[in-house]
């Protein structure tokens, strides 16, 4: 039994990024549970790495699971670590399997939770994470909410204010410690054969648009309507996709490739002139980059980016290239997102995190 350290849990590529620094501001104490719902160097062991976590401790065969099994098999998993090896405190973040997964074991073997991105509500119950995220707050014990926004939406449950911090989002302090200069962002641009400022660069990931083929065969055709060389860099879940529907032809007049590192990702939308993403993490990167977003969703859990004029939310259709050209053509667009100021925060979430779970101790 050892009650002096503190479970920090991650299994995608979004968690490793934003629980990073948290992890190393908590130091040896803080001991990083990598469930593998990620696996994949892309996502997962580079990620880890390029974050400067060397140890994680790993789970088993979750990774490519159905959602009822990974999140199973991951409440087994980890509920037998946190009552064999009793952590003061289990660390979750955002709204992932993973991360309900080990609310819902730390709460069975009696652990305390706090919720990193706590908050967030799209009120779309067809989102998996929406789900996610409704069910870790019920389990929370402290929510550690970004915006003012995130508070509200708690204290509407019935979360009681003494329950809340409101500390800002971690993705801030990482993505500015993470980002490349401009010369050396424009090396990364140049490697990928694209100019500064000349290129759109696109992720797409959600179900409502990797599992649906109209979906995404919409969003695909409006990206080589843009005007611009488009970057893509595929997550495998969208690569299978793409295969499996019969769309591999769109992929002709888009630049393809394999999921890229965080730090050149971060130096390609740095320097990108438009962004188009169904991310969740691009929305807060965006406003931290001053570079502008088109959302391809339904619904989004992050309207401050909206709200400040970073962000566009579309549905897949002419909306895309119709706003993409409106917005590339905007000369007056760069030198006022720069002026805008970031609404998640001062850059200050992890180490106030940190001191919040180091309470448990
Ligand atoms: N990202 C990356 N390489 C890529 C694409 C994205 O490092 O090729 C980063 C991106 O900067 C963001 C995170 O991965 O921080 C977003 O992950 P994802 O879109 O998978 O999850 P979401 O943010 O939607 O939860």
């Amino acid at each position: 039994m050892n009650p002096r350290w503190l479970a920090v849990v991650a299994g995608t590529r979004p968690e490793i990024i934003k629980l990073g620094h948290v992890a190393r501001a908590l130091g040896p104490v803080g001991r990083v549970v990598h469930t593998g719902q990620h696996e994949s160097p892309e996502l997962a062991t580079d990620v880890l790495a390029s974050m400067g976590i060397t140890s994680a401790r790993t789970l088993t065969g979750i990774v490519g699971r159905s959602r009822h099994t990974q999140i199973g098999r991951m409440v087994e998993q980890l509920g037998d670590l946190f009552t064999s090896d009793e952590p003061a405190a289990v660390i979750v973040q955002g709204d992932t399997n993973s991360a309900v997964s080990a609310a819902q074991a730390a709460n069975t073997a009696g652990v305390p939770v706090l919720h990193v991105e706590a908050g967030l509500r799209s009120f779309d119950r067809a989102m998996p994470e929406e789900i996610n995220r409704c069910v870790i707050s019920v389990l929370t014990d402290v929510h550690c909410a970004p915006t003012t926004t995130a508070v509200r939406h708690l204290l509407n449950e019935g979360v009681s204010a003494a329950k809340i911090e409101l500390t800002g989002n971690t993705i801030v302090e990482t993505t500015l410690a993470m980002v490349p200069a401009a010369a050396e962002a424009a090396e990364i641009a140049a490697q990928a054969g694209a100019e500064p400022h000349r290129y759109v660069l696109a992720t797409i990931h959600r179900t409502e648009n990797a599992d649906h083929p109209a979906r995404l065969e919409a969003i695909l055709d409006q990206l080589t309507k843009l005007g611009l060389p488009v970057l893509l860099p595929l997550h495998p879940r969208t690569r299978q996709s793409i295969i499996r529907f019969g769309l591999t032809p769109a992929l002709d007049r888009l630049r393809a490739m394999p999921p890229v590192g965080y730090r050149t990702f971060l130096g390609l939308a740095s320097l990108a002139g438009l962004i188009v993403s169904d991310s969740g993490g691009l929305q807060e990167e965006c406003t931290v980059l001053k570079r502008p977003l088109i959302v391809v969703r339904n619904s989004t859990e992050r309207p401050e980016s909206i709200a400040a004029g970073f962000a566009w939310l579309v549905q897949p259709g002419e909306a895309i290239s119709e706003l993409g050209r409106q917005l590339l053509a905007d000369s007056a667009l760069r030198p006022r997102l720069s002026a805008i100021p970031c609404p998640f925060g001062d850059g200050t979430a992890s180490d106030r995190i940190a001191a919040i779970a180091r309470g448990f101790l």
